[in-house]
């Protein structure tokens, strides 16, 4: 069995010489910026101007067939969050005992709650979701087949990181990591390496699935609201979307609001359909109110309730919010759970092999068995709270003290992961206001398969795989966002 770390071989052969190299990254940046693979600078704000992406100047490989079995599952996964999000009993077992100590879930699931009693203003919900993965290096499973054995990362399989039903990012930045990435290869002569490069419709996806919804919502002149942040860094991601829909719909508006503009402009009209001024909503796409910092007050939460009320249509409504959480996902990796929501054994096997090891940290954590296996052997796990948008985790040698530091309730808001170990490759990261050259890093990747679902607790009315996004960090950092400074761009070159 290969032991970690594991390497993968690169898409063209580095290092490039320093002077060709200087040269295409001085034209790769400007191909970034001038096609909108950019971001608003944290560090130099200004609501005028962008700074390019950080990205990888070539492709990172990645093995053909996972990435295949990865695309294929994923409607699939729709399914199961679908089914998840409707099932109000495995919810509020679920999260019971974390949402006595995690004030931010017991907030969600409170609205959750309100809608229960008050009745649900819309039934269909619109879920662009995200599965996260990452290639682990030494899997059992992959470890037998002799052919299989001759090729790079012949031991790898992926396993989820996590799913995410909320404010799926990279719906542009992906398929534009590839457009930069075939720039360069071209400009190096080595276009004969595109073919490798799977095609990516992630924007179409996605913005095709809002477009979907607002014409199920069959009013011509209600509009398609964005939820955004106060400030918004990762603007081209948004905007994108925004402008696909003008360009290829011009009839449909699409409008941006914060959690804040929507308490003071927003009202339910006679039909409970939602007026943000005068102007009907038909479609809420939320980019933002996925962490406890983009509710300032109570007026936040009333604004989130006062949407989950109306007839809009929600992407994500509360309870597939709900369904995204940490929790969730580690309540789904207990043995027999899938077959709660999965009929066919042989998909409950496909899906089953994804998990690798999750552990609750609460009530049902008998004899402290996680617990005490966190504190023999720490550096092979991950600890997460309930929280999205990245930083929030706590890893390996960190852990025992993070953990003894809680109460046992305390405990419960967090669950336990096995760390993946992705094998390694090398490229060159280029930032902005980085070194130039940039310099070749050793580098592992996080691919991101997006998938469309909607429906209502009856019915599946699409469902679909809408594209992917890699993202790639240096192979010593513990996260890698790319909005959060410490990954970059990158697309799959399948080997
Ligand atoms: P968030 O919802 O905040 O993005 P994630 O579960 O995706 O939370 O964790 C953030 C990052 O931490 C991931 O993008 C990945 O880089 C790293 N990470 C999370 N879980 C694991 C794991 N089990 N093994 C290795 N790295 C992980
Ligand atoms: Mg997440
Ligand atoms: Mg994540």
């Amino acid at each position: 069995m290969a032991e970690h770390p594991t390497t993968l071989e690169e898409c063209i052969a580095l290092p490039l010489k320093e002077p060709e190299l200087l040269e295409v990254t001085e034209k790769a940046k400007d191909w970034a910026i001038m096609h909108g693979a950019a971001m608003r600078s944290k560090t130099n704000f200004s609501p005028d101007s962008l700074n390019f992406a950080p990205f990888l100047l070539t492709p990172s490989s990645f093995p053909r067939k996972e990435f295949e079995k990865a695309v294929a599952l994923q409607t699939i996964i729709n399914r199961l969050m679908h089914n998840v999000a409707h099932d109000e009993e495995f919810l509020t077992t679920t999260l019971a005992e974390t949402i006595k100590v995690d004030e931010f879930t017991a907030n969600l699931f409170n609205v959750y709650k309100k809608v229960l009693a008050s009745g649900f203003g819309q039934r269909i919900s619109l879920g662009i979701l995200r599965s996260d993965l990452m290639l682990e290096s030494s899997c059992k499973e992959n470890g037998s087949n002799k052919e299989e054995n001759e090729k790079p990362c012949a031991y790898c399989c992926w396993k989820q990181v996590e799913i995410n039903t909320i404010a799926s990012g990279f719906g542009h930045l992906g398929p534009a990591s590839k457009a930069i990435q075939s720039f360069v290869l071209t400009e190096l002569d080595q276009p004969e390496k595109l073919k490798n490069m799977p095609d990516n419709q992630a924007l179409a996806g996605i913005c095709g699935g809002m477009i979907r919804a607002w014409e199920i919502y069959n009013n011509p002149k209600a509009v398609i609201m964005f939820i955004v942040e106060d400030v918004t860094y990762n603007i081209c991601d948004q905007r994108f979307h925004e402008f696909y829909i003008r360009e290829k719909y011009p009839h449909i508006k699409v409008i941006r609001r914060t959690l804040t503009e929507v308490h003071d402009t927003g009202k339910l009209g006679l039909a409970k359909e939602l007026l943000i001024g005068d102007l009907e909503v038909a479609v809420i796409y939320f980019r933002a109110g996925y962490e406890p910092g983009h509710y300032h007050s109570h007026n936040e939460w009333d604004a989130r309730y006062l949407m989950e009320s109306s007839t809009a249509i929600k992407c994500p409504s509360i309870h597939y919010h709900l369904a995204g959480t940490k929790k969730v996902q580690q309540a789904l990796a207990q043995p027999e759970m899938l077959e709660r929501f999965i009929s066919d054994p042989e998909e409950i096997k496909a899906i089953g092999k994804i998990f690798t090891g999750l552990y609750s940290l609460d009530d049902n954590d008998v004899g402290n068995k996680t617990f005490e296996m966190a504190l023999k052997e720490p550096e092979r796990f991950v600890l997460k709270p309930q929280r999205e948008g990245g930083g929030n985790n706590v890893y390996g040698l960190d852990i025992p003290d993070a953990l003894r530091k809680m109460s046992r309730v305390e405990r419960s808001a967090w669950i336990l992961m096995d760390l993946i170990k992705p094998p390694i490759s090398k490229g060159y990261m280029v930032r902005p206001g980085g070194t130039m050259p940039p310099p070749l890093v050793e580098v592992v990747s996080e691919l991101g398969i997006f998938g469309v679902v909607i429906g209502d607790v009856d019915n599946i009315i699409c469902n679909y795989q809408a594209g992917h996004m890699l993202r790639t960090k240096v192979a010593t950092a513990n996260e890698g966002g790319v909005a959060a400074g410490l990954g970059a761009l990158d697309s799959p070159y399948l080997v």
